[in-house]
């Protein structure tokens, strides 16, 4: 028995139900139910939320969450084998656990949820990266959920929290502070994992924001941003030829020399630069 819940210690249940880590899966899975519940904790009061958490595989994250207070928790997994480990949580927790198998990218989980919905996962990176802009970038705001509360590369936290005048600072960078107020809350090392992965994780959380930080068109600033970061040795003036004829006047009417690199350009300004396009264009 576990000291944070009545259950089996996880290297038991990952003993029993034979769930060897598969690399081609990301699978590092987190033992300790103390370091999980930890996790849990700084996603905020779960009591009265519904949690979205993308690959619980044996389920040591799922049982934090649960012990943490979280109102109901649907867990997405892709690894058919973890569906039994998982089943005897929800027994252990009535009605407070739903599973769906599948692969996260594919599922819209929405259905499944009732707000105020927090999203918590400790993710392979590359699935990871990919749900985070999907999440960062609906097209109306506030999004679906209150919170994101991710473990990802620590390098790839710290190009969240980035600020400008940094190699870290870019896409992500100014994606996740647009919308949302970011910090990384919790580092680990790989021997926290097993099997230990090669480098240092981060958990980052994001609260969204109620209103975007500055106005912008979404689509808009989204194009903007990834041209400019595409090519971020380039001047801006060069990085951006391909999205105005008039790109130098745009960048001069909001204040960014045109020969200025992405890299020194605040989030404000980028967001002026995405309206003035967008006026430019509707003429
Ligand atoms: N949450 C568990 C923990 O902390 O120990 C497992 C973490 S492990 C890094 C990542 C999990 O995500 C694995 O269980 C893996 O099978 C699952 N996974 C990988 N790709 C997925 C996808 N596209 N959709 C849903 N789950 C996925």
């Amino acid at each position: 028995m576990s000291g944070i819940d009545g259950l089996p210690p996880l290297r038991e249940v990952i003993a029993r139900h034979e769930l060897r880590a598969r690399k081609a899966l990301g699978q590092n899975f987190l033992l300790d139910l103390n370091l999980t519940a930890r996790i849990a904790r700084t996603a905020g009061d779960l009591s009265g939320m519904d949690v979205l958490e993308v690959g619980p595989g044996p389920g040591g994250l799922t049982r934090g969450l649960l012990a943490e207070g979280a109102r109901h928790v649907l867990a997405i997994e892709k690894d058919a084998r973890c569906l039994p480990a998982l089943a005897e949580i929800a027994e252990a927790y009535p009605g407070r656990l739903s599973v769906i198998e599948g692969d996260a990218l594919r599922i819209d989980p929405l259905a499944h949820l009732t707000p105020p919905i927090a999203v918590c996962a400790n993710l392979p990176y590359n699935v990871g990266t990919e749900l985070l802009v999907r999440w960062l970038t609906p097209e109306d705001w506030p999004p679906f959920w209150t919170s994101l509360t991710l473990m990802f590369q620590r390098e790839v936290a710290e190009r969240i929290v980035a600020q400008p005048g940094s190699k870290a600072y870019g896409r992500l960078a100014i994606l996740a502070q647009w919308r949302t107020e970011a910090r990384i809350v919790l580092t680990l090392p790989p021997e926290a994992f097993t099997p230990p992965p090669k480098v240092s994780s981060a958990v980052v959380h994001l609260r969204a924001l109620p209103e975007p930080r500055f106005p912008a068109p979404a689509a808009v600033l989204e194009r903007v941003v990834a041209m400019a970061f595409n090519q971020r040795r380039k001047m801006l003036r060069a990085a951006l030829r391909g999205l105005h004829p008039e790109i130098e006047d745009l960048l001069t009417s909001v204040g960014i020399a045109p020969t200025e690199r992405a890299e020194q350009v605040p989030l404000e300004a980028f967001c002026a630069l995405a309206c003035a396009v967008e006026a430019a264009r509707r003429g």
